[in-house]
């Protein structure tokens, strides 16, 4: 930006300058609030609402496609990013932007450092979008480049990083015991590009120790990104925990109503990798958005950041609520005859419950909760596991978790479909699996659906 500005340019950038300014210390002003303060308000305070000229109290939908400029000054200013902008949709919208603010606010919620957060039209575009400018640069002389992620991932990272990225040449190690960190270690070398994990994963709640393996990644000087769909800000902030970037399904636990489809990144500011340009890192998030993301169009649509945003607001409340309903209903099958095991990180005998005590935390209030998503095997056949799933009649047969509806889903013949037997295996899914997301509705009326299932096999 060394070039010199014309004075009529020059003017919006001044002007700009100094609306960048107050918005910086509005911001630093949110930064210190608590979560759920943050939650509720977000990026949108008095000050906006009463300069809008109408005082509306809920942030505005923009449904627009573009921005007019009030001259050539104007828009040569915003279509160079040398003031704030949003020009089009595809690059930007703002109410997308509300959303994006949120979100980078709850996931750095108790952090020094800064993150920016960038929107997406879903889960698998967030993800593919965090990690396409690690992989786009080519290994040392002759060396194919790889990655390194648990194996315990959401059936389309596994097909993304399995088949997608190999097309690339990208060559994903998986890790199948993430807990442990010789594991990553060893798998680890100078071709590496990031390391990623879920926490907890869809649908084994296989955890691992966020610390540790961000501490890794750095000594190696690669990023750790970690997908934090079913946990939330409510629960965990990896960021805190050394994370370099987090990325998210905001169509599951955070867009608990099921109105939307829609991803998330957020990234630290200045993030560890030793591949990418110093522009990139010093705000990915905000990069990733200026440059690659508006070349290839993955936008999330302003009616589904306006739904999003509104369901943010009362993220800690459901959490907490459909945490401690699953845990009844998790208490309930574990005594069930039909039912073999029982999956959830908040029954002291899953091997993960102490890692998960120690990471997954109710925000500001600290006590070890362990979220919505359980998975409970059936003591049966294949046939037994198909005859109980639909007899179900208030628990919807979905693929879709997280809601405030309660939902389950076969992951053998659904989430994990395509990955086949083999990649089944690997991930430690079998055909009696049953994936349960207890909703809000009270649990003795799950309890009672379960149980009259149960009850056909
Ligand atoms: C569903 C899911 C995704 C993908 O998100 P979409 O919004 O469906 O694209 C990614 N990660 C996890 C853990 C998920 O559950």
């Amino acid at each position: 930006m060394e070039q010199k500005l014309s004075p009529g340019v020059q003017r919006y950038v001044d002007r700009a300058n100094e609306f960048v300014a107050r918005r910086a210390k509005f911001r630093a002003g949110v930064r210190r609030l608590k979560f759920d303060t943050i939650a509720v308000h977000g990026a949108y305070g008095a000050d906006e609402v009463y300069a809008s000229g109408n005082g509306g109290v809920i942030e505005p939908i923009f449904p627009s496609t573009s921005q007019a400029y009030r001259d050539s000054d104007e828009m040569e200013a915003g279509l160079g990013y040398l003031i704030p902008t949003w020009c089009y949709s595809r690059i930007h919208n703002p109410t997308v932007f509300y959303l994006e603010e949120t979100l980078a606010l709850l996931e750095s919620y108790g952090c020094d450092e800064d993150a920016s957060g960038l929107c997406t039209s879903s889960g698998m575009s967030a993800i593919k979008q965090a990690i396409e400018p690690l992989v786009a640069l080519s290994g040392a002389a002759g060396e194919a480049i790889n990655f390194v992620s648990a194996a315990q991932v959401y059936g389309g990272s596994f097909q993304l990083f399995n088949v997608r990225m190999r097309e690339r040449g990208a060559l994903v190690r998986w890790v199948t015991e993430p807990w442990d960190i010789e594991a990553w270690s060893a798998l680890v070398d100078e071709n590496t590009r990031f390391l990623y994990a879920e926490m907890p994963s869809n649908p084994q709640q296989s955890c691992f120790d966020v610390a540790a393996v961000a501490a890794l990644a750095h000594a190696r000087g690669i990023p750790l990104i970690v997908d934090s769909t079913i946990a939330t800000p409510a629960l965990m902030r990896p960021l805190q925990h050394g994370a370099d970037v987090v990325v998210h399904s905001l169509t599951k636990t955070v867009g608990a109503g099921g109105f939307a489809i829609g991803g998330g990144i957020v990234a630290r500011h200045n993030l560890t990798s030793r591949h990418l340009p110093d522009e990139a890192k010093a705000n990915y998030a905000l990069w990733l958005k200026l440059w690659p993301f508006r070349d290839s169009g993955p936008c999330m649509s302003a009616h589904s950041a306006f739904f999003l945003l509104n369901e943010l607001r009362t993220l800690r409340l459901r959490i907490a609520s459909m945490s401690a309903n699953t845990m009844t209903v998790a208490r309930f099958l574990e005594q069930h005859p039909k039912v073999e095991r029982v999956d959830y990180l908040g029954l002291s005998h899953h091997r993960q419950h102490d890692l998960a005590c120690r990471y997954l935390r109710l925000v500001d209030d600290g006590t070890p909760t362990f979220g919505h998503l359980m998975s409970f095997n059936i003591a049966g056949s294949a046939a037994d596991t198909r005859r109980f799933f639909d007899a179900l009649q208030r628990i919807y047969r979905a693929t879709d978790l997280g809601r405030i509806k309660s939902v389950a889903t076969l992951p053998a013949i659904s989430t994990h479909a395509q990955q086949g037997e083999e990649g089944r295996k690997l991930a430690g899914i079998p055909p009696t699996m049953v994936r349960l997301c207890v909703g809000g509705e009270h649990p003795d009326d799950v309890i009672a659906d379960l149980d009259q299932a149960l009850r056909q096999i």
